[in-house]
């Protein structure tokens, strides 16, 4: 399943609903087409029956975020402006001031209220994301 390659493509600022298995073919194109989405499939048959969509064959996951930004590039200063969970907005948030995320650009999330704030995790996830050269025009 591509539960992953969503989280991420969210973290680079793409809005990507997810649905999981249990839901059949055209209710995926209904849904896609009604939000003017692009349908990302590991099905070759189901990417070949809607447009636009993108068609994943790696199953590694570096592979996989390459497949679709080679095509669909990637907004940096969109990065980490998504909710990783539910797909919502991040807004600033103000913390308590004895708070130590209160310093580390904390945001919450506008759908679900989960925090978020700039740690050693952010800046492990822009490593790998530079590292695999997602920003890389070609
Ligand atoms: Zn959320």
């Amino acid at each position: 399943m591509l539960g992953r390659l969503a989280r991420y493509l969210r973290i680079l600022g793409f809005s990507v609903i997810y649905e999981s298995d249990g839901i059949d073919d055209r209710e995926i194109m209904r849904i896609c087409r009604a939000g003017s989405y692009i349908l990302i499939t590991r099905d070759r048959n189901l990417s070949q029956r809607f447009h636009p969509s993108v068609l994943i064959k790696s199953t590694e996951i570096g592979e996989q975020i390459l497949e679709f930004t080679k095509i669909y590039h990637p907004d940096r200063f969109l990065a980490f402006s998504r909710c990783t969970t539910c797909n919502g907005i991040l807004v600033p948030a103000s913390l308590d001031e004895n708070d130590y995320r209160s310093h580390m650009n904390p945001h919450v999330c506008n759908n679900c209220g989960q925090l978020y704030w700039a740690g050693t995790h952010t800046s492990r996830i822009m490593e790998y994301l530079e590292k695999i050269g997602v920003w890389n025009e070609d």
